[in-house]
C-alpha cells in the first residue's frame, strides 16, 4: 500500500471541520494521555488548544530534553543552481521570474565548499531547482561525489526522483532527502504549480514512498505554511509521517515548518500564521511524536529562533545563503527567499551556549554509512 491510498480516504473539508470542532476537553484529554493518536494531534493544533499554549510549551520542552538533551544540530544549505523548469507561484527561482540563472561548475563548488568549511559546518544540505537538462541526476551525482568527502553528513533538497535514482545516489553518501509536499490541498496545489513536472501532485506525494523503498537513512517532510490552512496541511504532514514510520521503520524522519517568505516577484500568504500559532504547531508535533527531529531555518526572525530552541526544535540552519554561490562565488546574486536571521554561525553558537545548549556541528560520520 502507498500513502496515496491512505490519503485518498480523507477529505480536506472533513479534516478541517473536525480540527475546528475540537473542544477544550479534547485538548486536555490529548495532553494527559501517555501516547497520542492523530485525533489527539488534531486537538493540539486546533484553535481550542490556544489557551493551553503555556502547558504545551512546558511539556514539549521536557519531552525534547528527555530525548535529545541540551543539544542543537547545526547545518547550512549550499545552493548549487537556481535553474528551474517549473512555475511555482511562491518561489524566486520560478521559470517565469526573469533572473540571471546560474549553476555552479566543479571549480565553483570547490570554492563554496572551502568557504562553508571555514564557517565550521560538517552537515550540509545541497539544494537545486528542477532543471533536468542542467541539474539532472548526473549533475547531482557528480556534485555529491565531489562534496561528500569534505563533510560528515550530506542531505539534499532537489526535484523528486525515481526510486532507481535514489538507489544510485544513496551509496554515493547521500544521507537524507527533504521533500515538502508544499500543500496537501490537491486543487490549490495545481494553482500554485501550473507548469512543469512539479505540477504532478501524485508524483510528489509518492516521493517519500520511493525514498523509503530505496532505503534512505532519513527524510524530511513538511508543508509550505501560508499556501493553505496550516492546521489542515499540518494534519496531513502528521498523517504522512505516521504512515511512513510504520511502513519504513528503519528510516528516521524530520519535520520543517517553512513559513512563506518574501522573494523577488512575491506571493502574499493566503493564510498568515502568527508566531503563537507556530509555537503551537512545534509543540503539537513534539507532544505527538517524541522521536521526530524538528527543524527551523533562517527564514524565521532572530527573536523567534532564540525562543524556539526551548520549545522542541532540535536542528537549525545558520548563516544561510539561498543563492547559488552565495558563500564565495556570487555573494550578491538573487536569493530564493529572504533570510530573516542573518547572524553568523559563530553568533548562533554563542546564543545557543548562552542558553545552555550545546551546538552540534557533527553527529554522523561517513564511516557509519554502512553500519
Ligand atoms: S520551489 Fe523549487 S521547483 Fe518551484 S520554482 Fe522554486 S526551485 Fe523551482
Amino acid at each position: 500500500m502507498s500513502f496515496k491510498e491512505v490519503f485518498d480516504r480523507y477529505s480536506w473539508d472533513e479534516v478541517k471541520a473536525s480540527i475546528y470542532n475540537k473542544t477544550a476537553s479534547d485538548v486536555i484529554h490529548a495532553l494527559t494521555k501517555r501516547e497520542r493518536n492523530l485525533e489527539d494531534f488534531k486537538a493540539l493544533i486546533s484553535p481550542a488548544a490556544m489557551p493551553f499554549l503555556e502547558d504545551m510549551a512546558k511539556m514539549s520542552h521536557a519531552l525534547t530534553l528527555q530525548r535529545f538533551g541540551n543539544t542543537m544540530q547545526l547545518y547550512t544549505p549550499m545552493y548549487l543552481s537556481n535553474e528551474c523548469q517549473n512555475i511555482c507561484t511562491y518561489c524566486g527561482f520560478s521559470l517565469d521570474n526573469k533572473i540571471r540563472r546560474k549553476t555552479l561548475s566543479e571549480a565553483e563548488i570547490e570554492k563554496e565548499v572551502a568557504a562553508i568549511k571555514k564557517l565550521g559546518f560538517q552537515h550540509i544540505l545541497l539544494v537545486t531547482g528542477e532543471a533536468n537538462q542542467t541539474v539532472g541526476v548526473d549533475y547531482i551525482e557528480r556534485a555529491i561525489r565531489q562534496v561528500r568527502p569534505h563533510f560528515a553528513n550530506l542531505s539534499m533538497e532537489v526535484q523528486p526522483l525515481d526510486q532507481e535514482d535514489y538507489e544510485r545516489l544513496i551509496p554515493q553518501g547521500l544521507h537524507s532527502v527533504l521533500v515538502y509536499q508544499e500543500t496537501y490541498h490537491k486543487e490549490d496545489y495545481k494553482k500554485h504549480h501550473p507548469k512543469g513536472k512539479k505540477s504532478n501532485f501524485d508524483y510528489r506525494l509518492d516521493t517519500p514512498d520511493r525514498l523509503g523503498r530505496a532505503g534512505v537513512h532519513k527524510m524530511g517532510l513538511g508543508a509550505l505554511i501560508g499556501l493553505e490552512d496550516w492546521r489542515v496541511d499540518s494534519f496531513f504532514v502528521a498523517l504522512h509521517l505516521n504512515y511512513l514510520e510504520k511502513q519504513y521503520w528503519q528510516t528516521k524522519y524530520s519535520i520543517s515548518f517553512p513559513r512563506l517568505r518574501p522573494f523577488s516577484g512575491g506571493l502574499e500568504p493566503k493564510v498568515e500564521m502568527v508566531d503563537r500559532e507556530l509555537v503551537q504547531l512545534i509543540c503539537a508535533y513534539r507532544i505527538f511524536n517524541q522521536e521526530i527531529e524538528l527543524s527551523l531555518s533562517t527564514r524565521e526572525m532572530e527573536r523567534f529562533r532564540d525562543h524556539a530552541i526551548k520549545l522542541g526544535i532540535t536542528t537549525m540552519s545558520a548563516g544561510s545563503k539561498t543563492n547559488p554561490g552565495g558563500y564565495a562565488v556570487e555573494p550578491q546574486s538573487l536569493e530564493q527567499f529572504e533570510i530573516s536571521d542573518e547572524r553568523s554561525p559563530a553568533a548562533i553558537q554563542e546564543m545557543l551556549e548562552k542558553n545552555g545548549y550545546e551546538p552540534v556541528w557533527k553527529d554522523w560520520d561517513i564511516a557509519l554509512e554502512n553500519v
